[in-house]
């Protein structure tokens, strides 16, 4: 018998689907891990009947639930668990398009001064650091990004994970796994890599590169063992070498080849200040680069992208390459911002990401959500104007679930996967702004964790706890191996009071 969840009268329901539908008073059902109804009061309507909404006849944000409305008799006797949702707005779960969660154990490091040192002198300090890492690092430092990403809504996430060293072997994957199961988080793992040693001119320290070979090996075992690409898909594989300047170009051809083979979706950095190595060694910008190895096209997205010229906006367009966007890292680094609209209209699908913490320092993706629509807004009179709150929050829902390449997640409606969150708007900080559901989260933001967060109709988050785990402990379990292996050898960690 398949479980059955009901939130019942819940304030504000913003679905993001293609209609932009908001329901008030509504009743969402969750049967085995999918929404089946989404049920507005319809007045007169008879106990046990419940209304579904039909394309365009939504209550869309206008609509007030009807005196002696009587809904639900039918929900409410199947349901297993009731919540009453009259003080929350429901929104779609987010998903992190880029992220590397074995930087959560590198933050807050004012040694190694993402802010005030080039690019290359960061890279040349921060790597010494990752050279250290093991297993135990891959997996708490991972438990620690996804805590703080399922509790501030999101439910999907993808993770970039290049740091692949000699003590770390080829298990970080398998640890990732591990630390998703714990949490209940949807997770697509992105095998990274680097292949081309510091000798012939990468930034990798010889301990952290692997040959293109080892990599496709470890990528098909990987792929074999996790990828599981059906509907409501717990578990995904992503081929995605770190960056141009530190691999071979084989491994770029290699995994194109491979990856359309296995039918798993490819990612890299791009276009984030690399041109210049790029045209000397190449005598070609990255992206026609790119271009050139096949590493292009709508199963591909790139993080960042903020260095790609107008004229490049055309070839993702025309392609259907996505760029993640990651607006922490980009304001640290003093990045230019993402003209979006410009993008958009180029046919770019821009999804959001965290990014790093070593250039983050959180995995708060509803504070990106927020950042990155305040540097939108920063740029509108200089622009013509710039994309809403809540494009934003499209951008990291469907757009996410789309550069994922995931039609079951996203947004709101019955079929779909029941992952969403749950703010609640009857707190004294959020008074008066319930009345627009869908700007609020990037215009007025919510500080602090969200209420609840539903993963596959489950409570991963909820009453100020994760489900299943014992929080504290691993905590303190994290903060031994942090010591044991980091902050014990390296300086960056010491004397700093
Ligand atoms: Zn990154």
């Amino acid at each position: 018998m398949e479980k059955t969840l009901l939130l019942k009268g819940v304030k504000a329901i913003v679905t993001c689907d293609a209609e932009d539908r908001v329901y008030r008073g509504a009743d969402l059902l969750v049967r085995g891990g999918r929404i089946e109804s989404i049920a507005v009061p319809q007045a007169g309507a008879g106990a046990g009947d419940c209304a579904v909404p039909q394309a365009g006849a939504g209550i869309a944000d206008t609509g007030v639930p009807q005196a002696g409305a009587d809904i639900a008799g039918r929900s409410e006797v199947a349901a297993d668990e009731v919540i009453d949702g009259s003080r929350y707005i429901v929104y779609p779960g987010l998903v992190n398009t880029h992220h590397h969660f074995f930087q959560t154990f590198v933050r807050n490091l004012i040694r190694v001064d993402f802010v005030n040192v080039t690019l290359a002198e960061w890279l040349d300090e921060i790597y010494r650091i990752f050279a250290h890492i093991d297993g135990d690092v891959i997996y708490y430092s991972s438990l620690t990004a996804m805590a703080d990403l399922v509790k501030h809504g999101c439910t999907t996430a993808f993770d970039h994970q290049y740091c692949f060293t000699t003590a770390t072997g080829k298990t970080p994957i398998d640890r990732q796994f591990a630390a998703a199961r714990e949490i209940g988080i949807r997770y697509h793992a992105g095998r990274g890599t680097n292949t081309l040693p510091r000798s012939e001119g990468s930034t990798m320290p010889d301990e952290m590169v692997e040959s293109t070979q080892e990599f496709l090996d470890d990528c098909a075992r990987v792929i074999g063992l996790y990828h599981n690409p059906d509907p409501l898909s717990y578990a995904q594989i992503v081929m995605a070498p770190c960056q141009p300047i530190n691999c071979y170009r084989d491994t770029f051809t290699e995994t194109v080849r491979m990856a359309r083979e296995a039918g798993v979706r490819m990612h890299t950095h791009l276009c984030e200040g690399e041109n210049d190595i790029m045209l000397e060694r190449w005598g070609k910008r990255t992206l026609a680069w790119a271009e050139e190895a096949g590493f292009i096209g709508d199963d591909v997205w790139y993080a960042h992208g903020w260095d790609l010229l107008p004229e490049e906006y055309a070839v993702m367009g025309r392609t259907g390459t996505g760029v993640s966007h990651c607006p922490t890292p980009a304001i640290l680094g003093g990045s230019p911002i993402l003209p979006m609209q410009q993008m958009q209209r180029a046919g770019i699908n821009i999804s959001l990401g965290c990014d790093g913490s070593a250039t983050n320092d959180s995995s708060n993706l509803l504070d990106a959500l927020r950042t990155g629509w305040l540097m939108q807004a920063w740029h509108s009179k200089a622009r013509g104007g710039c994309i809403s709150p809540y494009e934003m929050l499209k951008i990291a829902t469907v757009n996410g679930a789309k550069t994922l390449g995931r039609t079951d997640i996203g947004y709101l409606a019955p079929g779909m996967a029941a992952d969403f969150f749950l703010i609640d708007a009857d707190t004294l900080e959020l008074t008066a702004t319930a009345h627009d559901a869908k700007n609020l989260l990037a215009r007025t933001g919510v500080t602090g964790p969200v209420a609840m967060t539903f993963i596959g109709g489950k409570a991963v988050y909820a009453d100020g706890k994760i489900a299943g785990i014992d929080e504290r402990a691993l905590a303190a379990e994290g903060a031994e191996v942090l010591a044991r292996v980091l902050s014990g050898k390296c300086a960056a960690y010491q004397n700093l009071d």
